[in-house]
């Protein structure tokens, strides 16, 4: 058990946490804190392929941050706020020129400038990429700045439990020690989440790490800060059909089609002038649509359609897509450089998330408490994000935490002693490992994993939500009765497995009531009952607040249109 005092604690050791931490590391004055459940270069970021986005002009020189702003916030369906996704296209050229000169290798154009590649929703090849391991190689450049700073401390392995919070803001977190199993309180005058997303909720088929539970909105959650637009989640189009591993949209940059079971290149039916480059959501209703009307390849869940890269050639496939090619042999048996790769929608991406009040900030409703990356709602994806627009929001949106807080931090003022929180922990984790309840984390696990794919996936009704939140608030309930068979306190990962199933089950219930409530179709969540965008009545932002004894509050915040009028969305 240990006591630490920071200036800042960082949760999360992905591209937004590590950003974060080295921008306000850059006054050595101040002492920052990383925390990780996983090694750093372990965190979902490395997984990232396609690209990041920012309108440099390198391959079209018409291109500009507003045209960038403009197809975000068309991508968005118009529940983007505006000035936000301004201020990212602004930033993002900037970004890009300080990732290179830290090092990162991004693929270039004959005359040596840095290439970018088309990508779904945007009106100019635009995303910037290393081959299709982007991701890989921004966190491990990002860990390697992060590791040079003195003033940076890292406590990997540790599993965010709470946040101290105050009357008067957020003081710290109290996180287990994985492997001593000791619990440890982190002081701090100000706490940054950055744990990235929840699409594991759907946990028969994403393509997201088995670490990305969304703890950290859970826990904000708990403590009362509200989740902004729970009901977006993206379903990335051409996931393996086997296992849900996602083939980057590189894959389409690129040139690969979409072929039903007839040989068509069925886009045409759906978004005649970006065919397989219209946005995520599009797409992947229009496989699912096909499915659905018998003209994908087999049936049931195991029904799929084909991408078709073999058009490419064996050179370019090696030279910008060699780990699509890897995954594809590992996992699905086929090589696409011979035979189209069988292919199928899968959970992906957050668009909601922790509520933050302030853009130029990131601070959420609870003073002293930010969010960065995935797990924050800022919101600039609006109902539905544009391939590589996260991982740019990550780094711009962690820089501009790290800047107002670098100047701000004696407003946050003083630390908690914060030692009834190390004994509230210590008390729950040992009740958890000692019940001797009759229910699995593997068969709850599961069961959430139908429910949320089959009731609240691509499309949703009315019926569906309802028995879906019914089933989960049930499911939630079960999680009491949770029998951690190992019982030692060293590396149990038993016990972490039940933490992050309880985070599931807190969000997934969020995600179906704030669907339930939204009686419109808009970007990612498509409702048959009401398949208009409603404007009217729906051009808000759902807020959900924890209540008593399981009870979800749902309030309405307005939408930043202060530069663009909504309009219908075509491509
Ligand atoms: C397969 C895949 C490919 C993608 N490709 C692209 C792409 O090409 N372009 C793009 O823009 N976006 C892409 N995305 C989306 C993008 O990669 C993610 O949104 C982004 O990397 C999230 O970064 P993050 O820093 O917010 O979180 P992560 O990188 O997920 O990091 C989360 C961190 O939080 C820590 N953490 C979580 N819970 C706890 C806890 N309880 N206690 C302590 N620490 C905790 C983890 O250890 C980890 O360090 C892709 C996503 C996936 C899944």
């Amino acid at each position: 058990m240990g006591t630490y005092k920071y200036d800042v604690v960082v949760v999360g050791g992905g591209g937004a946490g590590l950003m974060t931490a080295i921008e306000v590391a850059e006054n050595k004055s101040i002492k920052v804190a990383i925390v990780s459940k996983v090694y750093p270069t372990r965190s979902h970021t490395g997984a990232a392929q396609g690209g990041l986005n920012a309108a440099l002009g390198h391959v079209r020189s018409e291109d500009s941050p507003e045209m960038h702003a403009y197809d975000t916030v068309k991508g968005a369906d118009f529940l983007a706020d505006q000035e936000a996704v301004f201020f990212m296209c602004k930033q993002a050229p900037e970004i890009i020129y300080r990732l290179d000169r830290w090092g990162v290798p991004f693929s270039r154009l004959e005359d040596g400038r840095i290439a970018q590649r088309p990508f779904g929703g945007a009106s100019f090849p635009r995303t910037v990429y290393s081959a299709d391991k982007t991701g890989h190689v921004i966190l491990h450049t990002l860990f390697e700045q992060a590791l040079s700073r003195d003033n940076i401390d890292f406590f990997n392995e540790h599993f965010l439990l709470d946040i101290v919070a105050e009357e008067d803001g957020a003081k710290g977190v109290v996180t287990l020690d994985i492997r001593s199993g000791e619990i440890n309180l982190l002081l701090a005058r100000a706490v940054v989440l950055a744990t990235g997303g929840f699409a594991r909720i759907y946990w028969s088929r994403s393509t997201n790490a088995v670490g990305n539970t969304g703890d950290g909105q859970a826990v904000a959650f708990r403590v009362g800060v509200p989740l902004k637009d729970m009901e977006f989640i993206q379903f990335h189009p051409t996931g393996l059909a086997k296992t849900g591993i996602l083939l980057s949209e590189a894959c389409r940059g690129e040139g690969g089609y979409l072929l039903n079971s007839r040989g068509e290149r069925f886009m045409s039916r759906y978004a005649p002038d970006k065919m397989e480059l219209a946005p995520r959501d599009m797409v992947s209703r229009a496989i699912e649509t096909e499915i659905r009307e018998g003209r994908g390849v087999g049936e049931g869940i195991n029904a799929y359609i084909l991408l078709d890269l073999t058009h490419l050639g064996e050179e370019k496939i090696n030279k910008k897509l060699p780990q699509v090619r890897q995954l594809a042999i590992d996992f699905e048996g086929v090589d696409p450089v011979e035979k189209p790769v069988p292919i199928r929608p899968t959970a992906h991406y957050c668009m909601g998330g922790i509520h933050v009040v302030d853009y130029r900030t990131s601070e959420t409703p609870l003073k002293g408490l930010f969010a960065v990356g995935e797990c924050a709602c800022v919101s600039v994806h609006g109902a539905n994000r544009l391939g590589g627009n996260s991982l740019i929001e990550l780094l711009v949106f962690g820089k501009a935490c790290a800047d107002y807080l670098k100047d701000n931090l004696s407003y946050y003022k003083d630390y908690s002693n914060g030692e009834v929180y190390i004994k509230k922990a210590e008390e729950f984790i040992s009740s958890l490992i000692n019940r001797e309840g009759n229910e699995r984390v593997a068969n709850l696990r599961r069961e959430m994993g139908e429910i949320t794919w089959n009731n609240m996936g691509i499309f949703r009704d009315e019926s569906s939500l309802k028995e879906a939140y019914e089933k989960l608030t049930e499911l939630y309930e079960r999680w009491n009765y949770i029998r951690v068979a190992d019982k030692s306190r060293i590396f149990n990962t038993n016990l972490i497995e039940a933490l992050e199933l309880r985070n599931m089950l807190e969000l997934a219930r969020v995600v179906a009531l704030s669907a339930l409530n939204r009686k419109e179709s808009r970007g990612g969540h498509s409702r048959e009952d009401y398949p208009k965008r409603d404007d009217k009545n729906f051009l808000k932002h759902t807020l959900a607040t924890k209540g008593e004894n399981g009870y979800i509050r749902l309030d309405y915040i307005p939408v930043d249109v202060s530069r663009y009028s909504p309009e219908e969305r075509k491509y």
